[in-house]
């Protein structure tokens, strides 16, 4: 399927890289085109492996009827000059792990888990138990390293872990996981697919579609979006509940999966009813897997949290920090909010995507204060005011941690859970929580 092909791959990056390297191993024509320079160590290696690389912001002047596949990076928006002419032309568009998906040995475990909320952690989670049961597991996917650098070190009947994103899944049709979890579905980052709740959920279907009888779907009983969008999928359906009895669920303050006690929750370090679903999720994968309550209950005992996912600080003079920079949207500054029962000072702001704060009014009770800053800063007030919430406006984030802990009361939990992107003041999530952390052990 990928031998003697002319393959255009668009947008390098890390992944479009490393599929490239892949692909020239097996007599391609290989162009990869970006809009922006490029590491000239990687160039030149690729060049050496005899493919071509051009920067242009005009990639669709290069793309004709004679390349035979379309490699994009899932960042791209399927909207692109670029990638709307490889639709007129007929040429498959797919993307690096779809690629990668075609060589691997026989046998492989195909684990894929997706969501709106929750697949790092779940993801993390299920590698980890699989690993300390000493079978061989490989992570990939959305985390860490692309999978088509992966795929050379996977042998047969291995284990492979993956975090499947909606941008990877937009172009990714054959791709056939043997086990597949859908956390939860939200209304997110729908300006990717033409601000469609249902083009979203649509994408997210597909990693089910190739699914038959024998594999199975592990779902979220308590999200009637999910249960919805899979009713008719082939995959044996398993639920996993918070609420009501199922497949997995909490009952007497433990988790319960096929009828089995598997450990009690005060045995497990990270909180929050969505990190117990999380949680359910890996027990589930693992229990498949053969791995042993034994091993489950040891990871649980020590997993602390995925960093910047409601990631515990430090506390000073009893007050608590935790680090939610990984809070993009309102969903997962609910989730957030839903694990505090101490009273809550919140900093709110980032990016402005034109969407308001009001989803996040019932679950504002616990909040003292919020202290916002960034792009949103005035949305932000306006809403707070709006609420009767006291509000506090600033530049950024440093500002910010110093206000708030010149707020804060002993017993106090003071939480970045900023419901926006960070683009407008930061490269990235990390880079805003790593600032954070660094601010909050400073202080005194
Ligand atoms: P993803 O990889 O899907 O973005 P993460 O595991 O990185 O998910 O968590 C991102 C944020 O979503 C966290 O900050 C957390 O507050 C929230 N979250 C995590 N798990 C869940 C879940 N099961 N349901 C709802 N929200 C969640």
């Amino acid at each position: 399927m990928f031998e003697h092909k002319k393959i255009f791959i668009f947008g390098m990056a890390r992944s479009g890289y490393e599929v490239a390297k892949l692909l020239s191993h097996y007599h391609n024509d290989i162009l990869v085109v970006d809009g922006k320079e490029q590491p000239e160590e990687l160039v030149k290696e690729l060049n050496s492996l005899g493919v071509n690389v051009v920067i242009s912001e005009q990639p669709e002047e290069l793309l004709n009827e004679h390349y035979d596949i379309m490699v994009k990076n899932p960042g791209i928006i399927k909207t692109h000059p670029c990638v709307q002419k490889a639709h007129q032309l007929k040429i498959p568009v797919m993307n690096e792990v779809e690629v990668a998906y075609h060589f691997l040995p026989k046998g492989v475990h195909i684990i894929a888990i997706t969501g709106s909320n929750g697949k790092t952690t779940t993801t993390t989670i299920t590698y980890e138990m699989l690993k300390l049961a000493g079978l061989p597991v490989t992570l990939g996917g959305n985390i860490g390293t692309p999978m088509s650098k992966l795929v050379s070190e996977i042998k047969e009947n291995d284990y492979l872990v993956m975090e499947i994103s909606d941008h990877q899944l937009v172009d990714m049709n054959e791709f056939h996981p043997h086990i597949a979890v859908l956390t939860n579905l939200s209304p997110v980052h729908l300006d990717f697919h033409g601000n469609s709740y249902e083009a979203y959920k649509q994408t997210k279907k597909k990693l089910f579609l190739p699914m038959d009888e024998q594999d199975i779907a592990i779902l979220n009983l308590e999200n009637e979006d999910v249960v919805e969008l899979t009713k008719d999928i082939k995959a044996e359906k398993r639920y996993f509940s918070s609420q009501k009895d199922a497949y997995a669920c909490i009952k007497e303050n433990a988790i319960y999966v096929n009828q089995e006690r598997i450990l009690s929750l005060d045995d497990i370090r990270v909180k929050g009813t969505h990190n117990y679903e999380n949680i359910m999720c890996a027990i589930m994968i693992a229990k498949e897997c053969g791995v042993s309550n034994e091993v489950i209950k040891e990871i649980l005992e020590s997993f602390v949290g995925v960093e910047h996912r409601l990631e515990f600080v430090r506390k000073l003079h009893d007050r608590e920090f935790y680090n939610d920079s990984k809070s993009t949207n309102n969903q997962s500054t609910i989730t957030a909010l839903q694990a505090f029962h101490s009273p809550v000072i919140l900093l709110l702001g980032g990016l402005d995507r034109g969407i308001p704060f009001d989803d996040l009014t019932p679950y504002m009770g616990s909040v003292t204060h919020v202290v916002c800053y960034g792009e949103t800063k005035d949305k932000i007030k306006e809403y707070c005011d709006k609420i009767g919430k006291d509000c506090v406006v600033l530049n950024n984030l440093e500002e910010s941690v110093h206000a708030a802990y010149n707020l804060s009361n002993e017993g106090d939990t003071i939480l970045l859970s900023p419901a926006c992107a960070s683009w407008d003041q930061y490269h990235t999530f990390e880079e805003r929580g790593e600032e954070f952390k660094k601010v909050v052990e400073e202080l005194k």
